[in-house]
């Protein structure tokens, strides 16, 4: 059974019948079975018994702990979407909801009381066809794909895709994004997440880099100058440790005759920067050469405030799990209003990345956040699409 065809089955937990009664009109409207606990113990009965879908709990009742609740959950490996309401602050429920998220359950969202019947649905829609993970590579297709790595990079099969970068208070396209796919002969397309880590492994890191700096570059070349300025290419912090690598990136540009001022690099770290010293001398001449220079994933893991007073950054990109929260965490809010308020004393572009809908490209241009990315605006797509998609918008 796939997950579209599974029965829809809320389970409701709350001592106050009248919210639960409101929560299962609705719910129920909207095609659900439902069953409601009014005890944790009726609740647990319920959970083992009805084989919910879906789960709404209320966090705050008399003689219950909401978190032991969560935990317990947790510990039976409950794979419900759930769902949390309660009537205290936001700031509480969104840190009960990274108790859950930590724990390995599956919370979709959070529901102040009272609530907007309207934001029940919003809530229950927008996962009833949540995609399912991709399928795990298994340890002999890992061991499989080590091996191919080598005659992939011979052999072209790591493809870019482009994804336009507007800017906010025009709507112009500024550039693109230079995303790295790998077209497996028998696994498919792959995504990056599936194989950088790979990649790192097998040491080939700045050979991978090297390749798509210069397909990034051909794609430049052939593209008419005004419809795409810039071009946005991730660096992974492993493939800076090599000192001639802004030689080699300077000595591509010239080749491909284009300005360095039109490349932007984008830094993500995911590991402590070991010798900030090396990095700060490489990307020191990076900027010297003319190219910029962004801090990529900015707010999560080690892209954080210390990098971006020590090292010579003209762009902060927000992360996606801000932006994506605009709407529904009051913290994600103040964090993105935050950023570009401290991107724009510091004289950096801030780019917002990860922008989904309309209501969340209102919000950061009211912010005055300069650019912005998303699959509102665009998908990631092959080269020639992005230059047609290009060339109709400018
Ligand atoms: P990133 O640099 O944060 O790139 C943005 C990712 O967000 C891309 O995933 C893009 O497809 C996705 N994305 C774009 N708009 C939206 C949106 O509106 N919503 C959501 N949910 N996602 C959106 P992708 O292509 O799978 O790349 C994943 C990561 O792999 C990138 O994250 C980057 O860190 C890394 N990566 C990609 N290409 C390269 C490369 O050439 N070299 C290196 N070293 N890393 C790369
Ligand atoms: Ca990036
Ligand atoms: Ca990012």
């Amino acid at each position: 059974m796939t997950e579209h065809d599974k029965p829809r089955r809320l389970l409701i937990l709350d001592d106050e019948p009248a919210v639960a009664q409101t929560v299962a009109f609705a719910a129920k409207r909207h095609g659900f079975a439902i069953r409601m606990s009014a005890s944790p113990e009726a609740f647990f009965d319920d959970v083992a018994g009805f084989e919910p879908s879906h789960i709404i709990i209320d966090l705050l009742m008399p003689g219950m702990d909401g978190v032991e609740v969560l935990r317990n959950l947790a510990a039976g490996g409950c794979g419900a979407s759930i769902i949390m309401m309660s009537g205290m602050g936001s700031r509480v429920l969104e840190s009960a909801q990274r108790v859950g998220l930590e724990r390995g359950l599956r919370i979709i969202g959070i529901l102040p009381k009272p609530f907007k019947p309207a934001e029940l649905r919003a809530l229950l829609d927008a996962h009833a066809h949540h995609r399912a993970h991709p399928e795990p590579i298994t340890a002999a297709d890992h061991e499989t794909l080590l091996d191919d790595i080598g005659p992939a990079l011979r052999d072209e099969q790591f493809v870019l895709h482009y994804q336009p970068k507007v800017h906010l208070a025009s709507g112009r396209p500024v550039g693109v994004e230079a995303l790295v796919r790998w077209q497996h002969p028998t696994f498919g397309l792959l995504p990056p997440d599936r194989f950088l880590p790979l990649i790192e492994q097998s040491g080939n890191m700045t050979l991978l880099t090297i390749c798509v700096i210069e397909a990034g570059l051909a794609w430049l070349a052939g593209t008419s100058d005004d419809s795409a300025r810039q071009l946005a290419i991730n660096i992974s912090a492993t493939s800076l440790t090599d000192v001639n690598f802004t030689d080699l990136l300077h000595e591509r540009c010239i080749r491909f005759n284009v300005d360095p001022a039109r490349i932007i690099l984008e830094l993500t770290e995911t590991t402590a920067p070991r010798r900030t010293a090396e990095l700060l001398d490489i990307l020191t001449r990076v900027r010297l050469k003319g190219f910029q220079l962004s801090i990529d994933d900015f707010g999560t893991g080690y892209s954080s405030l210390v990098q971006l007073a020590q090292l010579p950054f003209s762009e902060i990109k927000i992360d996606r799990s801000f932006v994506g929260g605009l709407h529904s965490s009051d913290q994600a809010r103040k964090i993105v209003a935050t950023t570009v308020a401290l991107g724009k004393q510091l004289q950096l572009t801030t780019v917002a990345e990860g922008v989904e809908n309309e209501a969340q490209a209102r919000a950061l241009t009211e912010l005055q956040c300069d650019q912005a990315q998303g699959y509102f605006f665009a998908r990631p797509m092959p080269g020639d699409a992005a230059r047609a998609w290009l060339r109709e918008r400018k």
